[in-house]
């Protein structure tokens, strides 16, 4: 498999009302490098506008953007509550 067809194997289970990763779309936009948008492994942010997006909908979990996001646009991540989230699939 290739990592994008492994990647497609994966469940996602949205908690559509309680989003695990909050963004503070001001500081965002002040950011002068914006590593989230090549940081993350599923592409999750991207730039629209010259505005950064993300949809917590496809979120591996790996905590990446959590770690590079020094500018505090990032301004809360945790894990989706129970039954939420990524379920991992190998076949
Ligand atoms: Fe992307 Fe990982 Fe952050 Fe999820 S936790 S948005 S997969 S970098």
């Amino acid at each position: 498999l290739t990592p994008e067809e492994a990647l497609g194997l994966d469940r996602f289970n949205v908690d559509e009302g309680n989003p695990h990763i909050l963004l503070d779309k001001a500081r965002c936009a002040s950011c002068p490098d914006r590593p989230c948008l090549w940081a993350c492994p599923a592409r999750l942010y991207r730039l629209k506008d010259g505005e950064v997006q993300f949809d917590c909908a496809g979120c591996l979990e790996c905590g990446t953007c959590r770690v590079v996001c020094t500018h505090g646009g990032l301004v809360s991540w945790s894990h989706p509550g129970a039954t939420f989230g990524v379920t991992f699939r190998c076949s």
